[in-house]
């Protein structure tokens, strides 16, 4: 992974017809750009969702971002499935650096007015970490605000790469116990502290996102755990906390993967208030959703 010099994405990109190398400086695998976006970060953004993720949450509604490759989708009648499914029946597009600012440049306007940009989500955008640093350089180049939403599992060297492109961390905390980590989410949690850590002492602007999974990240323990964790890093104030969804549940199905989304509960308004309000009383800044 190199850390690339700004001037790099001016050079001819061009799309490889290789499938050997599905992600390198030049292209990637996108899975979805979603225009008009109002939560992933500030302003009226465009969100660019890279394909592949190395957690595999129970509670993940975009099951199609987990594997890197494009995959085979059931095609529903009417009913496309969201995001990129080609005519070849696949989600997920190879795209060069070029490509995708071209549709996050249509909506600079917006930009201007509302003070957004572009977000880099997935997915995990740190687990296509060359293709990255490319596309931060060129939304740099158009002095676009840019965001990358993350799980925080990503090796040292590639937040440093990123740091001086990315002026918001949309930074995912699901569970602090190593043990529930690798259950729920299927990785070690060290890495995902670690990097937060790091960011935090490096001055990064970040928030905080946690999701809220009834009886699995909303434990007093969790929480509090949490709480502390963040306490004890002054730059770590601003944290969104968002309520799980059934959104996915039918892509599941149409990907033929296992659903364990489909078994757990969503929280109702008064416990997201509820928990909004403890993180409050400990003199955080906390928004529901976003
Ligand atoms: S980190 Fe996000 S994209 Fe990856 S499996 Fe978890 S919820 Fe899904």
């Amino acid at each position: 992974m190199l850390c690339l010099p700004a001037v790099y994405y001016l050079s001819t990109m061009t799309k490889s017809d290789s499938t050997s190398s599905l992600t390198d400086a030049g292209q990637g695998v996108i899975f979805s750009i979603k225009k008009y976006s109002m939560h992933d970060g500030p302003g009226i953004r465009t969100t660019v969702f890279l394909k592949g993720c190395p957690l595999n949450c129970w509670w993940c509604h975009n099951p199609e971002s987990k594997k890197l490759a494009p995959e085979p989708v059931k095609q529903g009648a009417n009913r496309p499935f969201s995001g990129f499914a080609g005519s070849d029946g696949k989600v997920g597009r190879i795209m060069t650096v070029d490509e995708v600012i071209a549709e996050v440049k249509k909506d600079e306007i917006f930009y201007d007015e509302s003070g957004g940009g572009v977000t880099f989500s997935g997915g995990e955008p740190l687990m296509q970490p060359d293709f990255l640093v490319a596309l931060l350089h060129a939304a740099k180049r158009y002095d676009f605000h840019t965001a990358v939403d993350t799980s925080g599992f990503a090796s040292a060297e590639v937040f440093e790469c990123i740091l001086p492109l990315t002026d918001l961390f949309l930074y995912d905390l699901k569970l602090m116990d190593d043990d529930a980590h690798r259950k729920y989410a299927g990785t070690p949690v060290a890495p995902v502290l670690d990097n937060l850590a790091w960011l935090a002492r490096s001055g990064a602007n970040v928030i905080v996102r946690i999701p809220i999974v009834p009886g699995i990240t909303d434990t007093p323990e969790n929480l509090d755990s949490i709480i502390r964790f963040l306490l004890e890093r002054s730059v770590l104030r601003n944290v969104s906390i968002l309520a799980l969804n059934h959104l996915g549940d039918q892509k599941y199905i149409r990907l033929g993967m296992e659903n364990k989304l489909g078994t757990l509960k969503v929280p109702s308004q008064e416990r997201m208030a509820e928990l909004q309000e403890r993180f409050i009383r400990k003199g955080l800044h906390c928004t529901i959703g976003g």
